[in-house]
């Protein structure tokens, strides 16, 4: 597809796209808006879509869009949207879910103190006194 359907408009802002991308879902958003919707969340986790709440993994600018490159403002966009696709393309959501909870040290604690027991492991006092 060479860009989002005729008339129809960005449902983040409501207005005519600005820089258009397709997420992996097949929905149509600005550049902006979407890197807006991640901005609010978790830099760690993918964002989702707004609109069928499936992960957005996938963000393709429209070949428009890259032509418009020298354009200081949409090249930001773009730099940011293919920061986003190095970041989460091609990971399944697991993965990311295990860095995730790596970097969230109440999240391991719980973790460990789960998984112990069963290993037979005898846990020292100090750890999770929380
Ligand atoms: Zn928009
Ligand atoms: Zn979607």
């Amino acid at each position: 597809m060479e860009g989002p359907p005729e008339n129809d408009l960005c449902s983040i802002c409501h207005g005519v796209f600005t820089v258009p991308c397709q997420a992996n879902c097949s929905h149509w958003f600005c550049g902006d808006c979407i890197m807006l919707v991640w901005d609010h969340g978790s830099a760690l986790q993918p964002c989702k879509c707004p609109l069928c709440r499936r992960n957005i993994t996938l963000l393709i600018p429209t070949e428009a869009s890259l032509q418009l490159r020298q354009d200081s403002s949409v090249s930001e966009i773009l730099r940011k949207v293919e920061t986003y696709n190095r970041t989460f393309g091609g990971r399944s959501d697991g993965l990311i879910q295990v860095i995730a909870s790596v970097y969230v040290p109440f999240q391991y604690c719980i973790c460990i103190r789960l998984v112990a027991p069963f290993l037979g492991v005898r846990m020292a006092p100090f750890w999770c006194n929380n």
